[in-house]
């Protein structure tokens, strides 16, 4: 396995302070929120957000990554979810003001703009929208098809997605992203600069990655400029209400729920949000549908968004990672939270019933 972390559990670290838990609705809605279901209530959820904080928040299992030096420093106690309902009501528990680095959930937003300056069928045709079933950073599954067969959530994928973001020059391309990422948040978004560094240091695999897909034929142009962009993409720094509100933007067909600025085309979603079904959690995305039902993806600084189609977006952030590379506790969060309040889209009731 390429992928590496320390597998050793944190049990005994001593780590007891926690935040204590801080449970709001920005918001004064007292009935029903967002579409008519009886299940989302602001009673309702913020009791759920509170209850799965409580559950949660003394767990100590996994580990921050450490492959990238400056993530095994960053603070194991974070620990914030919010829940943003797709008339833009904004509920939360915990740490929401901490940053972390977005990571592999900036993935979705680069395939999101190359989605709507290509096309929808210009991924599928140049990585595929296939489950690898292999670990992110995966050489062999590039190999197994000349770098097809792949999707733009995985390493190869991504840069190769990046790669294809339109532009003359390296900051054009560059502010392009950093600014579609903002209009998803509904902030203006920086990037955490310890981070971008430690990574741009230690990210051979990655070039060595985009190197492989430029000789396959699927990067045109500087295949480290393509790395470069693709390190400073992860690198973005987003506390959970960022996350939150980039989720509830993918639940709300495109459209930022509170700014009402349309990102992506409402026909444009169903195949975004499939491809983060098969392949959001890596080689774990099986196991995280059958539980959750929701299109969801995690990136190794500790975030992970999940969307509720038509109903709200979640997200929650913990560093400490399971041998996959997803967040322990954000995992957990969400899908008790979304299982109380009906998230799963799967989830119907007899014909008349
Ligand atoms: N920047 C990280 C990498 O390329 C992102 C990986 C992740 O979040 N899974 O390895």
């Amino acid at each position: 396995m390429q992928y590496t972390h320390k597998f050793f559990s944190l049990m005994f670290a001593g780590m007891l302070a926690m935040a204590s838990a801080s449970c709001s609705a920005e918001s004064d809605a007292t009935a029903a929120t967002g579409p008519v279901d009886s299940k989302l209530t602001e009673k309702n959820i913020n009791a759920e957000l509170k209850k799965a904080y409580d559950k949660y928040k003394g767990l100590k299992e996994g580990a921050n990554a450490d492959y990238i030096p400056a993530l095994d420093k960053v603070d194991s106690n974070i620990f914030g979810i919010v829940l943003v309902t797709v008339d833009g009501k904004v509920y939360s528990v915990g740490d929401i003001d901490s940053q972390v680095s977005i990571q592999s959930i900036s993935k979705v937003f680069t395939m999101a703009k190359v989605t709507e300056e290509k096309g929808i069928d210009a991924l599928p045709k140049n990585v595929g929208v296939d489950a690898t079933g292999q670990v992110f950073n995966s050489i062999y599954a590039i190999e197994q098809n000349q770098g097809h067969e792949m999707n733009p959530l995985v390493n190869a994928g991504a840069i190769t997605t990046t790669s294809m973001v339109s532009g003359k020059s390296y900051n054009e391309i560059w502010n392009k992203i950093l600014g579609y990422y903002s209009d998803f948040a509904g902030r203006e978004l920086t990037v955490l600069e310890d981070i971008y560094k430690s990574e741009a240091a230690t990210n051979q695999r990655n070039q060595a990655i985009a190197h492989l897909m430029y000789a396959y034929g699927h990067i045109e142009g500087d295949p480290l400029q393509a790395t470069d962009i693709y390190t400073r993409q992860c690198s973005v720094g987003v506390n959970a209400k960022d996350l939150g509100m980039m989720a509830a933007t993918l639940a709300n067909a495109g459209t930022n729920p509170v700014t009402g600025k349309q990102l992506v085309k409402p026909e444009d979603m169903p195949e975004i949000l499939a491809v983060m079904a098969t392949a959001g959690l890596y080689d774990d995305a099986g196991k995280w549908l059958y539980k959750t039902g929701l299109p969801a993806k995690s990136g190794v600084g500790g975030g992970i968004i999940a969307v509720s189609p038509g109903k709200f977006g979640i997200a929650a952030i913990s560093p400490p990672l399971d041998a996959a590379g997803n967040s322990v506790r954000a995992q957990k969060a969400i899908a008790d939270i979304s299982a109380a309040l009906g998230g799963n889209p799967y989830e119907t009731q007899p014909y008349g019933k």
